[in-house]
């Protein structure tokens, strides 16, 4: 299977302070793979560096096998989405997911054609004018996955998406987020310091403590074969 993304020897300081050392791996296209580890641990500073929020950086990052180290951010067709929902409050559903597609300049009846695809496969029809203060946390959620998905990315970047919603939408949200993966294709890195989600939902685990990656593996390999000390008492340590 091919690479979509590479990253090589990335470094990150802030300051004096090392985040990042020097840090490789790869991640297959068409798959789901986790960045999984305790807080504080860099996986935030990895995600904003492969997005292009973070250019203070060493190392390389490629794309499709392009060098993306240095391109802008708005350039790199990376979708995201975080835990807080950075919805447009004064846009309605609709509009916050045709949003992107405006700023393209995209014909209207293409970009009212992909937000109802959107509001469908999301299940957000019925809320379609509404506003997002009178949505609940998951739909919100739903909001972001529908407009950062309108847009095609090549790569979806997902940090802690769903941390702040109770656990039964939790779990109804990342068997989309893995239904989505699955039938579109897109190729995701999610960020969980939460192992038992990374373990139900990924194809790919990049286990990563102090700036450093301590294992990548299936879910499988990461359980059964702990290469170290870490790995074991972080994957052992059920909360
Ligand atoms: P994680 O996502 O694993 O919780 P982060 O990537 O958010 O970890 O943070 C890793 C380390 O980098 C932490 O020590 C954090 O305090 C530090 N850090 C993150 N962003 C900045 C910043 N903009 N300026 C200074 N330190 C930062």
């Amino acid at each position: 299977m091919d690479n979509l993304v590479n990253v090589e020897d990335l470094s990150i300081n802030f300051g004096k302070l090392n985040v990042i050392s020097e840090m490789n791996f790869n991640i297959k296209q068409g798959t789901l793979t986790s960045i999984l580890g305790p807080s504080g641990g860099g996986k935030t500073t990895v995600l904003r560096a492969i997005a292009g929020l973070n250019q203070n950086i060493t190392g390389k990052i490629l794309l499709d096998g392009q060098d993306i180290t240095h391109l802008p951010a708005n350039k790199r067709n990376i979708g995201m989405i975080f835990q807080s929902y950075a919805l447009f409050p004064n846009l309605s559903v609709s509009e916050n997911i045709a949003y992107g597609l405006k700023v393209q300049k995209k014909p209207q009846a293409e970009i009212n054609a992909a937000v109802n695809e959107m509001l469908a496969l999301v299940g957000m029809e019925q809320k379609k004018d509404t506003y997002p203060d009178d949505l609940s946390g998951g739909q919100k959620q739903r909001v972001a996955i529908a407009r950062a998905m309108v847009m095609e990315p090549k790569l979806l970047l997902l940090d802690e998406p769903f941390s702040a919603l109770d656990a039964k939408i939790r779990v109804e949200l990342r068997n989309q987020i893995k239904h989505y993966q699955e039938k579109l294709g897109i190729t995701m890195i999610f960020v969980t310091h939460d192992q038992a989600e990374a373990i139900a939902i990924s194809d790919d685990i990049i286990v990563m403590n102090d700036g450093q990656v301590q294992q990548q593996g299936s879910p499988m390999e990461i359980y059964a074969a702990p290469q170290n000390l870490f790995v074991a008492n972080f994957i052992g340590n059920h909360n």
